[in-house]
């Protein structure tokens, strides 16, 4: 995800249906150093738990943490943008977004103008057909438990936990939205977003399963750093794997030879020995609802 895009996200068609299966459950967490606060019980595999800080202290090495955040928009704001972002490149789910702020003056405008303008606003993006109805529906349901008003202000005065349980609970909200409004916002919550390159570096190192998708993933991940992290060190937990699968554990071609974490990777060790899969395996299916 690259930092001059005001949004994130990687869903597909069905658009914004809420995925509310991980993301009610609240994580358990080990707290380093520490007994586990209630809520937070130690960690189920604390090889795992090991393995997650190793890889992020030489990820951040390589990618110099901290990391800058790259904009610190109104959550709700952050919202629209990650909602628009998914399954389309940053630079395209930007120029949407500006599109939408340039031809409604306010969210409430965009909520209650005739969709096809909405759509018209969102051309650029994958599906504007879609994305403009799933967008109107957010932004009412908001507007309807927030009992008339269209903002996510409330969520600064709520624990981290509570206030990605209220996001997921909306329509079309799932774990990597709600993570992505806490985390990049202007909130600056304490929250994992989960992307298809961070999920995928952890799935090569051993960090979650094969089989675990990129929408519970989230839950397990998390549960993986310590409690007492701050903010900025799961966002940059998050930041430097993403950086990781982007430049170099690439999906068809991860440049193990390079790689920081080689000694740490099974798929890596496989590769090197040659036992890896000739070709790349075919893509992951989308996931709706992230
Ligand atoms: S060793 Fe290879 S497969 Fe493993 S994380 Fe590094 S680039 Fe990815």
């Amino acid at each position: 995800m690259g930092k001059p895009a005001p949004a994130r996200g990687a869903a597909a068609i069905p658009l914004f249906d809420a995925v509310s299966t991980d993301a009610g459950a609240p994580p358990s967490r080990p707290r380093s150093g520490a007994a586990p606060r209630a809520g937070h019980p130690a960690p189920a595999d604390p090889g795992r738990a090991a393995l997650a800080l190793e890889a992020h202290a030489r990820l951040c090495a390589a990618y110099h943490c901290p990391i800058a955040y790259f904009h610190a928009l109104p959550p709700l704001d952050e919202l629209v943008s990650s909602l628009l972002s998914h399954r389309t490149r940053n630079a395209d789910s930007a120029r949407a977004f500006r599109s939408l702020r340039e031809r409604f003056p306010s969210w409430e405008a965009a909520r209650d103008a005739p969709v096809a303008e909405v759509e018209r606003a969102l051309a650029g993006v994958t599906w504007p057909e879609a994305k403009a109805p799933a967008l109107q529906r957010t932004l009412r349901a908001i507007t309807e438990v927030r009992g008339g008003r269209l903002d996510l202000d409330h969520l600064a005065g709520m624990e981290p936990e509570a206030a990605r349980a209220w996001l997921a609970a909306l329509p079309g909200v799932g774990p990597k939205t709600a993570a992505a409004v806490l985390s990049f916002s202007a909130l600056r919550g304490r929250a994992l977003p989960v992307d298809s390159h961070h999920h995928r570096v952890a799935q090569r190192i051993g960090l979650i399963p094969r089989s675990l998708a990129v929408g519970p993933s989230h839950a397990v991940l998390e549960a993986l750093l310590p409690a007492d992290w701050t903010a900025q060190q799961v966002y940059d937990h998050h930041e430097v794997f993403m950086l990781h699968g982007q430049r170099c554990c690439i999906f068809r071609a991860p440049a193990c030879g390079r790689c920081v974490l080689l000694d740490l990777c099974p798929e890596g060790q496989a590769r090197r020995n040659g036992a890896a899969r000739d070709a790349a395996p075919p893509a992951p299916p989308p996931e709706p609802g992230l």
